[in-house]
């Protein structure tokens, strides 16, 4: 097979917030790096982040601190982040929330000049700095531009099918052009995933269809890494119902944070039944449990959802605060200031992903390393809303920093004709036999099987009927057999999404079967509480040609952030009224 060849000493895949984070780091440590991404420069899935990104600046809750923060997620996250990261994360978001101000990001501010910051659900303090409800947008644009004076090399349209592996270590990475078909060999020292997570294998999601398709699993499963927390996966309670191509579309927290209710069909607020303390603004799983709930018991919109009401509020605020969510809706001739939204609970963040070292960003493969939403370890059970950005730029940051410490001590590395070869083979072999069949709708009936099987409420009967569902439509993908890749590019990438979606499904079908228990997101009708034996992760790692699983020990909670947890802060509800 022909093919062009780029060599680079570190490959980062992933133009989001996270891979341009670590390449800014290691640009400036003098360390060439080369940044890929299946879009254009600055159209990676972190320009849909609406509401904020988290850091304990204290501006507006002068009590609030980094242990508080961290105490709020690991609360949150029922006890199944690792705490180490967590406490790097809480410690160090204020810095990295600074230095994105000191580089043009233009926070919302106060009258006195300081970073605005509001409330977000199941947080003690406002916390959530944003920029109106345009915060991943306006953070991706600044790191674009940093990029960009900086003149860090980057390469678009290019899909990443499969990681050179050679001797346990990551080599490099194979992948085509996605306009011109034309086949790539990338040569490295080192390679970074920073490729986002899977939301979208469930078929009513808050992300780009095209997007968070589970290649951070496929790409790093294949190398033999280990995965972590897959059967944990976030519905956010508020989703678009209409118009169709909207679906799934999320409606932000922000608009429970600025004070917006949900009413059921009868317009009565019904989280009054289910969370009278918290109301709205409840972790996301005890939301959107309830939508759910209301709606299986009748007292849903003839839609299949619940209202989402803030026209309560004076109109210049809300168009002041959510001014794209109002344009959006407006679109749509519908008033946000006047009218209220029908919402559904739709697939929103997979907490599961690459278990990796927090300090360093390594994987359990050598020299593959990961960050941003690729990784899994800092929200446990239930993600903060506000969290994944502030995920991304600090562990970017960290990670960048230790290669750049390390990179002069790795030799470079022989990459031999015929692992590459073989990779293409291998990768034909998969693209061709799922290739011939229709993979979209392939890729929609995955989608269907997880909202029937693995969506909000959980049952063992149902979970091992949708593991058999789910091994007939693998069975089915012996389609043609060639070691050339037929097609076009975008059947290629159409039967590699699907090839990376079914790991991903078999894998949040298997976890959450094994979890025998209701924590977080993660809820079972069978076993409606938590166990405190379950207070571990589930780690997934290939071995031959099945997916094996495991259970790890959560290291210990640091001291500060256990004295946090006992003061119990809480956020006062009724202060938003
Ligand atoms: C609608 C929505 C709203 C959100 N709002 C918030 C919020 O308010 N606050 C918050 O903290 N979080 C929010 N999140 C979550 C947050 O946006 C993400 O977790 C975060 O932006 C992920 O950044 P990332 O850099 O890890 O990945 P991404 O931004 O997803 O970037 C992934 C990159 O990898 C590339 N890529 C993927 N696969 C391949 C491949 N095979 N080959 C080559 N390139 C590849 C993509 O093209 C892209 O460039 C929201 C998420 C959604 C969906």
């Amino acid at each position: 097979m022909e093919y062009k060849e780029i060599s680079t000493e570190v490959l980062i895949i992933g133009q989001g917030a996270a891979g341009l984070r670590t390449a800014i780091e290691l640009t400036r440590e003098g360390v060439r790096c080369l940044v890929l991404s299946k879009r254009a420069h600055g159209d990676a899935h972190t320009k849909w982040a609406a509401g904020g990104i988290n850091a304990s600046l204290a501006n507006l809750d002068d009590e609030d601190t980094w242990a508080i923060h961290a105490a709020d997620t690991l609360r949150e996250g029922q006890f199944l982040c690792d705490p180490r990261a967590v406490e790097l994360l809480a410690k160090k978001a204020p810095d990295r929330v600074k230095e994105l101000q000191n580089w043009g990001c233009d926070f919302s501010t106060t009258e006195e000049g300081k970073i605005n910051q509001r409330y977000f659900g199941a947080q003690s303090f406002r916390r959530t700095c944003f920029v109106g409800d345009r915060t991943g947008e306006a953070m991706l644009q600044t790191l674009v531009k940093k990029s960009e004076e900086m003149e860090i090399p980057t390469k678009v349209n290019t899909y990443i099918t499969r990681l050179l592996i050679r001797e346990e270590k990551a080599v490099g990475a194979i992948g085509f052009d996605m306009e011109t078909g034309e086949k790539l060999v990338f040569k490295a020292k080192t390679v970074v995933l920073a490729c986002g997570g899977f939301a979208s294998i469930y078929n009513r999601s808050s992300s780009r269809s095209d997007e968070n398709t589970a290649d951070n699993v496929g790409l790093a499963y294949e190398a033999g890494a280990t995965l972590r927390d897959m059967e944990l996966v976030q519905f956010h309670p508020t989703g678009m119902i209409k118009p169709d191509d909207m679906k799934g579309r999320l409606v932000s927290e922000a608009v429970r944070g600025e004070g917006g209710h949900l009413l059921n069909k009868d317009k009565k607020r019904f989280m009054e039944n289910y969370s009278p303390e918290k109301m709205e603004l409840d972790a996301r799983d005890v939301v959107a449990r309830a939508i759910f709930k209301e709606i299986v018991a009748g007292r849903g919109t003839e839609d299949g959802g619940v209202w989402l009401d803030i026209s309560h509020k004076d109109a210049d605020f809300i168009k002041e605060r959510l001014p794209k969510l109002y344009a959006r809706f407006s679109e749509y001739h519908i008033d946000i200031t006047k009218d209220p939204v029908e919402v559904a609970p739709t697939s929103h963040y997979a907490m599961g992903g690459l278990k990796v070292d927090f300090e360093t960003g390594e994987t359990s493969v050598k020299r593959l390393y990961a960050v941003g939403e690729a990784t899994a370890g800092i929200h446990g059970a239930n993600r903060l809303g506000g969290n994944s950005l502030a995920e991304t730029v600090v562990f970017g940051q960290l990670t960048g920093a230790h290669l750049a410490k390390i990179i002069n001590s790795m030799e470079t590395n022989e990459v031999e004709e015929n692992l590459i070869q073989d990779s293409f083979e291998k990768v034909a072999v998969t693209i061709n036999a799922l290739g011939s069949q229709d993979t979209k709708k392939l890729i929609g009936k995955v989608g269907d099987l997880l909202w029937e099987h693995a969506g909000i409420i959980r049952n063992p009967g149902s979970l091992k009927n949708g593991l058999d569902n789910l091994k007939m439509l693998i069975q089915n993908k012996n389609g043609v057999q060639s070691k050339e890749l037929l097609g076009t590019p975008e059947d290629w990438e159409n039967a590699s999404n699907l090839s990376f979606i079914l790991l991903a499904a078999e894998a949040v079908l298997k976890g959450a079967l094994k979890r025998d228990e209701s924590r977080g997101a993660h809820y079972r009708d069978d076993a409606t509480e938590k166990k405190e034996e379950w207070k571990k992760n589930i780690c997934y790692k290939k071995e031959g040609d099945s997916m094996k699983l495991f259970t790890e020990e959560i290291p210990e909670i640091p001291e500060a952030i256990l004295k946090a947890l006992k003061e119990k802060y809480s956020l006062n509800y009724h202060h938003l009224e």
